[in-house]
């Protein structure tokens, strides 16, 4: 069952043909308010499940089901009528981000609207949109085709900008049903306009919570003060210590374990070196700052990292209050690379917490967890398709990434499913996702559909 090169025409032919009906659909998929974050949305989440699952049954897939999780359900799909093919396994999630906040969006954010060759929703690039490319690129080659030259399955999930909590135990749980070649992730985006890029790595992601605690409430400062410990002081010494003054972290191990870069990798990153002075600007700084012997791109991507997401305590208010507060807090999250185990590294974290409290504060720490590093090597099969498909379709050089972010689920097909993960996502820097006017190009979609269809059709080739 393989795709003849002449039914990309075909394909092509079929996705213009009913590109408004497709956009048509995908208004009404981003209409739906399925934030993930906000309890008051929990009906609009499993509508909007609901609403993907009749999609892609009507798209032509066979074994549709929302798969029960504690959390949202996650919308599974399936067609594999091609023996003898690789199996790929299409994730992404439909839900989004809150929208907050609303007064900055040029329009509201669940009506979904046309300006400027972008379409401007919550959702419409992070990851709906994404989600939606897939789903219509699949109906368009079973229909145009006459069937798709892979088996295809597709998992879809709810609730994946709340950290997929309960995504992992799932997928270990539906191994056998799961079971694919490679894992496809259109959840990112290019690397510059015009720069089509495929990823083969994402940091891991470790957290905690620190909580110092001092007196058993505020104190006085004028009876108290310089005679008791300041648990805002022991918690800003705490902080300070967790980095050398040159950017390094300073916690004794923390890496001891980071495998050293292959002089390819190096090489990789080295050749995206973008404007680096420009990067900054746009977020408004004059200088980076971090660890040294790196470039930023390293910096942000292959190397890991500590970071303070939040501190609070005593009084923040207007005007002055003279105390000596009780408590102080801080939250911290850890980018992992491989080969870093979350574990070994919040026990290091904690170790050097623990060994470096002030007198006067009992500290109490709380860990949540995370997830390891995860990479494609570089001379894997599935990553060379995903650069010929984007060359055809976007007739642009594809580069290499490494994202320093982290998609939560992905350790989880490594262990469950043994299979390599292609990130292959067709967002735009400047779609500001997470951000008031979250926006998706729709030249990107329209050459995105093109580059799937390739896709599939490379990995058709390669045989099972
Ligand atoms: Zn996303």
């Amino acid at each position: 069952m393989s795709l003849p090169r002449d039914v990309l025409v075909q394909v092509d032919a079929w996705l213009a043909a009913h590109r408004e009906e497709g956009l048509i659909g995908l208004r009404a998929f981003l209409a739906l308010p399925s934030v993930s974050a906000l309890s008051a949305h929990a009906g609009d989440v499993r509508r909007t499940a609901d609403y993907l699952a009749d999609r892609l049954r009507a798209a032509g897939l066979d074994g549709v089901a929302l798969l029960d999780t504690a959390g949202p359900p996650a919308v599974y799909g399936e067609w594999l009528h091609a023996p003898g093919r690789p199996t790929a396994l299409v994730y992404g999630h439909y839900d989004v981000q809150p929208a907050d906040p609303e007064a900055l969006w040029t329009s509201p954010p669940f009506s979904a609207v046309e300006r400027g060759g972008r379409l401007y929703a919550r959702g419409a690039s992070d990851d709906k949109g994404q989600v939606w490319m897939h789903l219509l690129v699949a109906e368009a080659v079973l229909r145009a085709g006459g069937g798709l030259p892979v088996n295809l399955k597709f998992l879809i999930e709810g609730e994946e900008e709340v950290g997929s909590l309960h995504l992992p135990p799932l997928v270990e749980a539906e191994r056998r049903r799961l079971a694919a070649d490679v894992v496809v992730i259109s959840d990112s985006a290019f690397y510059a306009p015009g720069v089509p890029s495929v990823a083969c790595g994402l940091r891991g992601l470790a957290a905690l919570e620190v909580h110092v605690q001092g007196p058993a409430r505020d104190l006085h400062s004028g009876d108290y003060g310089g005679a008791v410990q300041n648990p805002l002081h022991a918690l800003a010494a705490l902080v300070a210590g967790l980095h050398t003054a040159d950017g390094r972290v300073a916690v004794p191990g923390f890496y001891e374990d980071v495998r050293t870069l292959t002089a390819q990798e190096r090489q990789v990153l080295a050749r995206l070196r973008g404007d680096e002075a420009a990067h900054l600007r746009e977020v408004g700084l004059a200088e980076g700052f971090g660890e040294p012997g790196y470039t930023a791109l390293e910096r942000s991507t292959v190397r890991p990292t500590v970071e303070v997401n939040g501190m609070w305590g005593g009084f923040t208010g207007e005007g002055g209050k003279t105390i000596v507060p009780a408590e102080a807090h801080a939250k911290l999250t850890c980018r992992l690379v491989p080969d870093q185990d979350p574990e070994r590294v919040l026990d290091r974290v904690e170790a050097d917490l623990r060994r470096r409290c002030l007198p006067g504060v009992r500290l109490r720490i709380d860990r949540s967890g995370g997830h390891p590093a995860t990479v494609v090597p570089l001379d894997s099969p599935y990553l060379h398709a995903a650069s010929r498909a984007l060359r055809q379709a976007f007739s642009a050089e594809p580069v290499l990434t490494r994202m320093g972010g982290s998609i939560g689920v992905v350790p989880a097909f490594g262990r469950a499913l043994g299979a390599p993960v292609v990130l292959m996502g067709f967002g735009l820097p400047d779609d500001r996702i997470h951000s008031p006017d979250e926006s998706l190009d729709l030249g990107q979609y329209d050459r995105g559909q093109r580059a799937l269809a390739a896709y599939w059709l490379e990995l058709g080739e390669m045989g099972g």
